[in-house]
């Protein structure tokens, strides 16, 4: 078997270690006579299962007890709708649109009440973080929302924005336990876990007991209801039993690898690699503000189109996969999410190297 080096932004890289294990208890869990995808969401087997990752997530993360944890489906992009529905009280929120995912975010608000585009960076398409430090934020805002790391672009906000005493919502779907976190400064953290931490179909959210209310907008289905899954710890209905038995795998091997500290140290030591390769080299560059750019997503571009579909394509056949841009931003895209190993982005930089010396 070989694996090649996985570099894409989602579905992503898992840890093989987790992968290994999954494989040897496909078809039998734990001598349960079955696999974990063909077990009751209500059995005591998979009880064990969801509770256990509810706890090493609630560790990892240090989150406190007035938050819930809810393990949910419709992606990432499914919660642009709930998060409205459900705090919308008054009809008005504010949007920092940093990337096409918190456009989308801001679009979806709209169908709900006044979306406020509190800053934006379209006008450098997206490659920097607005100043937030100083917003005109209204007083009458519902919450001030955030895409806290931007996955096309490969922007991450350096400190929070002063929400001016809003309740902050923030989608880390490409940052999710990355680094440390103090979630107390959030009401509201979201993330579809299929780029940083399990398979495709489960997106978890962290949320204040405080915002889980029974007064949501009008017509808001049971569904799309968070006190719904709140009061049902995550199984009023089928959850995303498979998915959420990985998260679980993954949150173990965090765990292992010393928690979200080292993990930091580790993405800051392979994104590091990356850029001052870029920044050194003669042939690429990097496309983000040095200031604003993402220890988990890196776009770079050689200038040359037809250069870059040349080293994609030179990259893929020497086993370093899905490195093209997104389709609205052109160029390559490195996605070096806590599972790709340092060794990866070391050989894909000299790789790069090579790729420079042959081409310049
Ligand atoms: C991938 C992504 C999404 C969309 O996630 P889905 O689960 O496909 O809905 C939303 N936000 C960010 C930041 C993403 O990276």
């Amino acid at each position: 078997m070989s694996r090649v080096y996985n570099f894409s932004a989602g579905p992503a890289v898992l840890p093989e270690e987790v992968l290994r294990e999954a494989a040897e208890e496909m078809t039998d869990y734990r001598g349960s006579g079955m696999s974990v995808m063909e077990m009751s969401h209500r059995s005591k087997v998979y009880d064990t299962i969801i509770k256990e990752a509810e706890q090493d997530l609630r560790d990892l993360m240090q989150i406190p007890d007035n938050y819930k944890v809810l393990f949910l489906q419709g992606g990432a992009s499914q919660q642009f709708a709930m998060i409205p529905m459900n705090l919308m009280k008054h009809k008005k929120a504010g949007y920092i649109v940093t990337g096409q995912w918190a456009k989308k975010a801001y679009q979806e608000a709209q169908l709900y009440g006044e979306a406020v585009k509190l800053a934006s960076s379209e006008d450098k398409t997206f490659s920097y973080i607005p100043d937030c430090r100083n917003l005109d934020i209204p007083d009458d805002l519902d919450y001030v929302y955030i895409c806290e790391n931007n996955t096309i672009y490969g922007t991450k906000y350096r400190e929070l924005p002063d929400t001016k005493g809003h309740t902050l919502v923030a989608d880390v779907s490409s940052c999710f336990l990355s680094e440390p976190v103090d979630v107390k400064k959030y009401g509201v953290i979201f993330g579809g876990v299929q780029k940083n931490i399990g398979p495709a179909g489960v997106v978890i959210v962290i949320i204040r007991e405080d915002l889980i209310t029974e007064d949501v907008l009008a017509g808001t289905p049971t569904m799309l209801r968070y006190k719904t899954h709140a009061d049902n710890d995550s199984l009023y209905n089928t959850p995303p039993c498979y998915g959420i038995y990985i998260c679980g795998k993954v949150f173990q091997w965090l765990k292992r690898a010393g928690g979200l500290t080292a993990m930091q140290e580790r993405n800051r030591r392979k994104a590091g690699i990356l850029y001052d390769y870029l920044d050194a080299s003669g042939l690429f560059s990097g496309t983000v503000v040095p200031g604003d750019r993402s220890l988990m997503n890196v776009p770079f571009v050689t200038g040359n189109e037809e250069l870059d579909a040349k080293f994609v394509k030179e990259a893929a056949a020497a086993g370093f996969v899905n490195l093209k841009g997104h389709r609205t931003v052109g160029g390559m895209r490195a996605s070096i999410y806590n599972a790709m190993p340092v060794e990866g982005v070391e050989k894909l930089v000299e790789f790069m190297k090579k790729f420079e010396e042959e081409n310049v």
